[in-house]
């Protein structure tokens, strides 16, 4: 019989009501903080705390109730895990994860030096850089901000003369220059650290994106067998490569066979919510039992899936959607129903992928 534990969650949004979800499942508590009084996440949380995240009494507090902490989202600031660490918090994946992921150029300098690929980049920190980097590189390119971007939010392409131009950005902050990919696909793998070292990874998802956010994850992804294989081994590589313990998610572009490294996020990732009705252990479960330190089970796909985002622009189609047995639909409960926002998930189960599609794109 297992022990039940009290698991610390930093952030109350969708991924930590999914955790919580999956936490109370398996007989622990879950104890969540956020500043938004109306977080999603309290709706599954055994408790939660509405405080700011640098409000040291309630860290303190965080660290004494729970067993363990985690984090839902990749921009805690870094000084928040030495605080609860320094208070008897027990933070196991820690802050490299956060650390590199919250910056583009380090992440994707950090996976070149382990001999990963990514697509040629460069810092941009003033307008001579970036035509400079442009005569160097060639069009098309694409400009990011090197932290905090998130959906596309933060990204110029520039496809010819005329693009930069109209690039209007007020420099101070660092950016990064990205040589465009004519990818295939774009794929992603979600790999998980346990902190006993096991690591396990589920299988890879194709991603299609409408207006820069995560539209579909199609499951098995509609490559070949040796890269999805290839590309669960590489994840596997990167999490032990880079030292993260925890949830790792790693967006790739597939460009014939080569690969690309993209970015990754160390917490569950949208593409993986698939795994909830179509794997034999859900993401949530895995990045829970490998932070307490569990023996990581072998991860089985049970039937083909496509995962189809529920946006706020979506409201009318959820009021009349029928739940069916192989179409499960996820709610998160947020308060305010806007567009562009993550409302919830719909994963429809089967055996043809192409008829999960046609299902999924007539929603
Ligand atoms: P990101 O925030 O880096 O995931 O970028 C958002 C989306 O922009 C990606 O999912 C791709 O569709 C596209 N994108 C970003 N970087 C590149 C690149 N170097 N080459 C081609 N497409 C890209």
């Amino acid at each position: 019989m297992k022990e039940s534990r009290t698991i610390g969650i930093l952030g109350g949004g969708q991924l930590a009501k999914m955790l919580c979800d999956s936490g109370k499942k398996m007989g622990h508590k879950t104890l969540i903080l956020d500043p938004n009084p109306d977080s999603c996440g309290q709706l599954s949380s055994f408790n939660h705390i509405v405080a700011q995240y640098d409000d040291k009494k309630e860290l303190k507090k965080l660290a004494e109730a729970t067993d363990v902490i985690t984090y839902e989202f990749e921009n805690v600031p870094n000084e928040i895990i030495d605080y609860l660490k320094e208070n008897n918090g027990n933070v196991p994946q820690g802050k490299r994860p956060l650390y590199l992921s919250q910056h583009r150029i380090r992440e994707k300098e950090a996976v070149n030096k382990i001999g990963v690929k990514t697509a040629k980049f460069q810092k941009i920190e003033n307008f001579e850089d970036l035509e400079k980097g442009i005569k160097e590189m060639g069009f098309p390119c694409i400009l990011k901000t090197c932290s905090g971007g998130y959906d596309g939010k933060g990204q110029w392409k520039i496809t010819e003369e005329e693009d930069l131009k109209q690039v209007d950005i007020k420099f101070g902050i660092e950016y990064i220059l990205e040589k465009m990919v004519y990818f295939d696909k774009e794929v992603s793998c979600l790999v998980v650290r346990g902190i006993n070292g096991d690591i396990v990874s589920f299988p890879v998802g194709e991603n299609i994106h409408k207006n820069g956010i995560l539209n579909k994850t199609i499951v098995p992804a509609r490559v070949t067998k040796e890269i999805s294989k290839k590309i669960e081994e590489l994840s596997k590589n990167i999490i032990e490569g880079l030292d993260i313990y925890g949830p790792l998610g790693i967006e790739y572009f597939i460009k014939g066979d080569e690969i690309f490294f993209n970015e990754m996020a160390p917490r569950p990732h949208n593409s993986a919510h698939y795994t909830m009705d179509a794997c034999n252990y859900s993401q949530f479960d895995i990045h829970l039992m490998g932070i307490l330190g569990e023996k990581l089970p072998e991860i089985k796909l049970l039937k083909s899936v496509v995962m189809l985002n529920i946006m706020g622009e979506d409201r009318e189609k959820v009021e009349k959607l029928k739940q069916e047995d192989n179409s499960k639909v996820h709610i998160y409960g947020k308060t305010e129903w806007k567009k562009d926002r993550k409302m919830g998930h719909i994963n429809y189960c089967g055996e043809n992928i192409e008829e999960l599609i046609v299902k999924a794109n007539s929603f």
